[in-house]
């Protein structure tokens, strides 16, 4: 179990399921206070490849943290891009890394918001499981880019 502080640290000070910024010196039974969360979905996604370990705990708000309840994690999509039929983030990677793979995981008009959101959510989910190594690629298609996933095989 690493202390909050040496986590906290690691991850800048953002939260793992809203990437927002987390106060350090607010208390923790605040619900925008600090706390540790284990990032269930991707441990166990990932558990042929490695043993657990502190490197899987995140820092999250507390009233983010998903040990709360059983519902998996929602990790949103940043707002200001367009995107069409986003797929649920943490469901999408879950399934790539146990298989590896690829997943269309949203279509955009611009290629714009395409390579933003593709730059975005290879960042975001390498943070959240750096053992994996997700990249993403655009496809043009039907005047549209599409957004794709991808995983190497475990
Ligand atoms: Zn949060």
């Amino acid at each position: 179990m690493g202390s909050l502080d040496e986590i906290g640290e690691r991850d800048g000070w953002r939260c793992w399921v809203c990437d927002l910024v987390v106060d350090p010196h607010l208390s923790v039974n605040d619900g925008l206070g600090p706390s540790l969360d284990r990032c269930e979905v991707l441990v166990r996604a990932t558990s042929g490849r490695k043993k657990p370990s502190n490197g899987d705990e995140r820092l999250a708000h507390r009233s983010c943290n998903t040990k709360k309840g059983a519902v998996k994690p929602v990790i949103a999509w940043p707002e200001h891009l367009i995107l069409f039929d986003p797929a649920p983030i943490i469901q999408s990677a879950e399934r790539l890394a146990a298989k590896g793979g690829r997943e269309m995981v949203a279509r955009c008009a611009s290629k714009a918001d395409a390579t933003e959101a593709g730059h975005w959510l290879a960042d975001r989910l390498n943070r959240l499981a750096p053992g994996i190594a997700f990249t993403t690629h655009i496809d043009q298609g039907g005047g549209q880019f599409l957004l794709t996933l991808l995983a190497p095989r475990p």
